[in-house]
């Protein structure tokens, strides 16, 4: 071992689903929207000035904070924009979770989070969701150095009720609760609500799912603006020009259309009351889903089979092996047609 190894830092990092790129492939494997981006992102970049880019882009991402507190009726001053959810998820880590005592986050969640309290040197406890995957508010009542948790819930889609939210609020008055509503657009009321009355509550979402722009790399954080400004001192700390030009520019048209935006919910919703129906008729159970994708397992056929057939045909699905949900299958809701050719796969798979 040479003696700058041992000062190499080690991490495991987080899996990220694959990407495969076959020409007709079914791809429910990491929750992407089905349909394009609102017709105005299509517009602004038909008209994008390209000699825009020689000049670095706004550090405070002005028009893409502005627009965004304007369709949520708060603050500029409390809105905080990144490259992701993911990466606005790893500033707020940074920012609030500088305690001794543990953070909490479910058992089965969203894998990134012990990843960024590794990587942050922050410690952490799982706290074990239900037998029916349900978050326990009371597990969250001990004194710890912060909360964070999905709503709904990934990989399960269980939405929770604004009731159980406030709970932990309640009883979490001291720390950061981090509310990852990556989702929320497909379930119920966001947590946006309660910041009235906790100031202490963050609530993070992203275009990567209802916005159809994954590709783009668009996440934002709304909150009270001394949890803002924190996380602005953070990132200028770090990196003050994360926001390209496109992404600033194409993200403020993507918010503009929100008639647009709710027809593609919409028809996403819809398509997924039809999965539960023919996953039901097939045997499979779940959780109700609350997300853009549905979390089913089957009393005879193993998760990791179903899994692999499903990849045979081209048809990516997300399996975990992974304690307690190690005979699910993660489903992404596409289009109409193509859950009716994973269906029709099943359905012959299953006879
Ligand atoms: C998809 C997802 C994110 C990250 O999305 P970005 O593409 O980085 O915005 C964050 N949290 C959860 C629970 C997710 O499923």
């Amino acid at each position: 071992m040479k003696a700058w190894q041992d000062k190499i830092r080690s991490v495991v990092p987080y899996t990220p689903g694959e990407q495969p790129n076959r020409q007709n492939m079914i791809k429910l494997n990491t929750n992407e929207n089905p349909y394009p981006p609102a017709p105005g992102v299509r517009q602004a970049l038909d008209s994008f000035d390209e000699d825009r880019l020689r000049l670095y882009p706004d550090p405070t991402a002005g028009l893409l904070v502005n627009t965004l507190a304007d369709y949520y009726g708060v603050g500029k001053d409390q809105v905080f924009v990144g490259v992701g959810s993911d990466d606005v998820l790893a500033v707020a880590f940074m920012t609030f979770f500088n305690s001794d005592k543990p953070i909490f986050f479910p058992d089965i969640t969203y894998s990134f989070y012990p990843v960024w309290a590794d990587l942050f040197r922050v410690p952490y406890e799982k706290k074990a969701l239900t037998e029916d995957f349900a978050i326990r508010p009371e597990d969250y009542y001990p004194a710890n150095g912060g909360v964070i948790f999905p709503n709904p819930n990934a990989p399960t889609s269980r939405y929770e009720e604004l009731s159980v939210i406030e709970d932990i609020l309640e009883h979490n008055q001291d720390v950061i609760v981090i509310v990852d509503e990556a989702y929320i657009d497909f379930a119920g009321e966001s947590a946006l609500k309660l910041l009235e009355r906790y100031e202490n509550l963050l609530v993070v979402q992203t275009f990567s799912k209802s916005r159809s722009m994954a590709g783009m790399r668009i996440g934002f954080a709304i909150g009270h603006p001394d949890l803002i400004r924190a996380m602005n001192d953070v990132k200028y700390s770090f990196n003050s020009y994360t926001m390209n030009q496109t992404a600033l520019v194409l993200g403020a048209e993507a918010v503009k259309d929100e008639v647009y935006f709710k027809e593609c919910v919409n028809k996403i919703i819809n398509t997924r009351e039809r999965a539960k129906a023919e996953f039901s008729s097939l045997g499979f159970t779940y959780p109700e889903p609350g997300a853009n994708f549905i979390f089913v397992t089957h009393p005879e056929y193993p998760a990791q089979e179903l899994f692999a057939a499903l990849r045979a045909q081209d048809i990516y699905v997300r399996y975990f092996n992974q304690p307690r949900i190690d005979n699910y299958l993660r489903v992404t809701i596409g289009t109409d047609e193509q859950m009716t050719a994973l269906f029709n796969f099943l359905r012959e798979y299953m006879r």
